[in-house]
């Protein structure tokens, strides 16, 4: 029914099956259900090989045959393969055997993970023939929108909750997007957006577009499985706002094994929210199917999403993966983001800190052995969210320019890490 582009088949509903041409559209006219891009597999073995991708540049487009742009890529070609670190440090702290730390915070060129899935909503809505793109965003998605579309020479609309970090702000309105502050919360954005979508002829990256928007996000997992020596890891911690970056990570490793390129092995995937906003791990402690949505109240207002729109394919990752899902405090959050930067010199956001936390929670909790390996995915950068932090980092020690004010210094307190705290 549908016409196949470059290796991608048609659209297909994640409930019932229907295929729908490669259009811009992202529910099923029948039941509502997501669509999701369906790839010509065979054709993809063949071509992405091991020593194919090694052989190309060191980007997220190297896995160019299952991610869904029909030609080549022509926003973000630089986009991906951020820094795979051990981080055996961090791993004593949480008194786990092995830690990865997979470092999107310094991802090009917004410092988070939404260029990955930004730089393929755009290659897409360009060859589609959109000139005009816009988001409904927590942050991260507005600042990725706002640069790739620039550089792209696209015009951008970017919908935001009016209450987000100045750093977020900032970052959207420098590359000349029009900036649309909502008095409002993500949800309520979100359903804005999905009628404006519905009377503006416009590439919506996360509504109309999602289905090719979110598939970019596989490339952090296909990176985690080549920087590991073509290995899936036994753990993966990721945060969650809509649900999406968990189940796309876990279609990676699922993929990978379909074309060969690693070996099948069992593997766990966990997902890791902010207690002010948790309605899909609430739902897993509660051994639900289904989560209750929720009005977020959290620092981390990248994941500040009360109604996750890939929450209940979240829950069955768990199930599939003997996954776990778990939240932590605003405290815990700040507390995760000051033991990363201390023992792995990494500066997350706050979704990095929702990260730690949970990660220690579920190393605490035996949900992540002590004897085993895990790869924390960390997601944006903390020079984006200092409001969280700047009250509760400590405070420059202050003296004139002279030796002996600086030895009179170090006298009055030997201890300098003590003087810090006040
Ligand atoms: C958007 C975002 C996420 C998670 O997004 P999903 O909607 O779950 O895919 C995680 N971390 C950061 C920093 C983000 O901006
Ligand atoms: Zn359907």
């Amino acid at each position: 029914m549908a016409e196949q582009q470059g290796h991608m088949k048609a659209l297909r509903c994640r409930e019932c099956g229907r295929e729908y041409p490669l259009e811009a559209r992202h529910v099923c006219e029948f039941d509502f259900g997501p669509l999701e891009v369906v790839y010509d597999y065979e054709a993809v073995k063949d071509k992405l090989t091991r020593k194919t991708i090694e052989g190309r540049r060191q980007n997220m487009w190297r896995y160019a045959e299952l991610l869904p742009v029909a030609g080549e890529p022509t926003v973000g070609q630089e986009v991906g393969f951020t820094p795979l670190i051990k981080a055996d440090r961090l791993a004593e702290r949480l008194g786990v055997r092995e830690l990865w730390i997979k470092n999107d915070a310094v991802n090009y060129p917004t410092l988070s993970f939404k260029d990955r899935v930004v730089s393929v909503a755009l290659s897409r809505a360009r060859e589609m023939g959109f000139d005009v793109v816009a988001c409904a965003s927590t942050g991260n998605l507005a600042n990725s929108v706002a640069a790739n579309a620039a550089s792209a020479g696209l015009k951008a609309f970017v919908f935001i909750p009016n209450d987000l970090e100045k750093g977020k702000v900032v970052n959207s309105l420098i590359y000349d997007a029009s900036v649309i502050g909502i008095k409002g919360h993500y949800d309520e954005v979100n359903r804005l957006c999905a009628e404006i979508a519905g009377k503006y002829n416009w590439a919506f990256v996360n509504v109309n577009m999602r289905p090719y928007y979110a598939e970019g996000s596989k490339s952090q997992g296909f990176e985690i499985v080549e920087q590991l020596g073509w290995k899936i890891p036994r753990h993966t911690v990721v945060p969650m706002a809509s649900g999406s970056l968990l189940t796309k990570i876990h279609k990676s490793y699922q993929e990978a094994v379909k074309i060969g390129l690693v070996e099948q092995v069992e593997y766990s995937v966990h997902g890791a929210q902010a207690a002010g906003c948790a309605p899909i791990s609430t739902a897993f402690k509660e051994g639900q199917d289904f989560f209750k949505p929720v009005k977020p109240d959290t620092i981390a207002k990248s994941l500040a999403i009360g109604t996750p729109a890939d929450g209940f394919y979240a829950l069955k990752v768990f199930q599939e993966t003997g996954g776990a899902s778990d939240d932590v405090t605003d405290d815990e959050i700040r507390e995760g983001i000051r033991l990363l930067a201390e023992t792995e010199g990494i500066f997350s956001e706050t979704a990095g800190g929702v990260t730690v936390g949970v990660a220690k929670k579920l190393i605490a909790s035996g949900a992540i052995p002590a004897d085993d390996s895990a790869v924390l995915c960390i997601t944006g950068n903390g020079l984006k969210t200092l409001d969280a932090v700047e009250n509760h980092a400590g405070q420059a020690l202050e003296i004139g320019p002279s030796l002996r004010e600086f030895e009179a210094l170090l006298q009055s307190d030997k201890e300098l890490g003590t003087a810090k705290q006040k």
